[in-house]
């Protein structure tokens, strides 16, 4: 296969909305599979492996403008993951 079908079998499965893109600045743009539970991610700064996060700080509606309406919201936390730190520590 080449990369352009690739390519294309994803963007199907993207709007089949099996794959969920995720985007983070400065990186390209990653797949997962979709429709698992409401989480969020931690990036590594020195090895750029990208976890993902099962926890919630919750409700952020009242960070919303006045007036506003606050449906989702997208989190991403950054700094060393376990085996870097690891490493940094020495
Ligand atoms: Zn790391
Ligand atoms: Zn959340």
């Amino acid at each position: 296969m080449g990369i352009a079908t690739v390519y294309r079998n994803i963007k199907s499965l993207v709007e089949e909305e099996i794959l969920q893109e995720v985007l983070l600045p400065g990186d390209n743009p990653r797949f997962e599979i979709a429709g698992h539970k409401h989480h969020h991610h931690f990036q590594c700064t020195q090895c750029q492996r990208v976890f993902d996060v099962h926890a919630c700080p919750g409700d952020m509606s009242r960070l919303a403008p006045k007036g506003f309406t606050v449906e989702n919201h997208d989190l991403t936390l950054y700094g060393n993951c376990k085996d870097c730190a690891a490493g940094a520590a020495t």
